[in-house]
């Protein structure tokens, strides 16, 4: 029997480099898929409908609250965000490996449904490196750095609730950490007790 997907959730502050690092690793792995969320705000430069992100009004958003259709859903920065119920469980049935990359609240919501998630925190080593690239980020979104770095201090507060820490200094080094830890999980013999099995047959 095929074995079931595993589901990574992937956080941390804006400024961590999360999209950059993770289109990386979807580049090098296979057998993952990256969720795509639906979300209220106004798509940036470059982005995609049905690519980044599922951009909808707020009324289609709450309509998609009202039938279920969110594994979980925020508000972030006076916008909404939510995960996809469907695409998610189907993958995952399928055999398919799922990377969500969601915020802090999102991602404690989802682990207390899937108890086996697997959550990762990518941050720089230091806040004032995250304080840099807030910078440098400058205008690509409205809110102000304070804001920003509000929020990001909300996040490393509930950084206990995950089980890895990627530091995103140097992105080859994080894109390699991450790597490591999805071929690890998908080693686990918890998640492979159809090798035992195949060694040991139960007749
Ligand atoms: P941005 O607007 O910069 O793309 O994303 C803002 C924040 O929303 C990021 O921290 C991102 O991880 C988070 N986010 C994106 N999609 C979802 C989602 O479906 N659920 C939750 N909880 N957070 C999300």
């Amino acid at each position: 029997m095929q074995r079931k997907g595993i589901l990574f959730i992937v956080s941390g502050p804006s400024g961590a480099g999360k999209g950059t690092v993770l289109n990386q690793v979807m580049r090098d792995l296979s057998g993952l898929s990256l969720s795509i969320s639906v979300t209220t705000r106004e798509p940036r430069d470059g982005e995609i409908d049905g690519v980044h992100y599922h951009f909808r009004k707020n009324e289609e958003f709450d309509e998609m609250v009202k039938n279920n259709e969110f594994l979980e859903h925020v508000s972030k920065y006076k916008n909404r965000y939510g995960t996809p119920r469907t695409g998610v469980e189907e993958l995952l049935d399928a055999g398919r490996d799922v990377i969500l990359e969601i915020e802090t609240k999102g991602a404690i919501r989802i682990k207390s449904i899937f108890r086996d998630a697997v959550l990762v925190f990518i941050t720089p080593y230091s806040s004032d490196e995250l304080e840099t690239r807030l910078d440098s980020r400058g205008s690509e979104n409205s809110n102000s750095k304070e804001l920003r770095l509000k929020i990001a201090k909300d996040e490393y507060k509930k950084m206990k609730h995950y089980d890895f820490i990627a530091l995103n200094d140097d992105i080859n080094v994080c894109v390699e950490t991450i790597k490591a830890i999805i071929i690890a999980e998908r080693s686990r013999l918890t998640r492979n007790t159809n090798a035992i099995e195949r060694y040991i047959p139960s007749k």
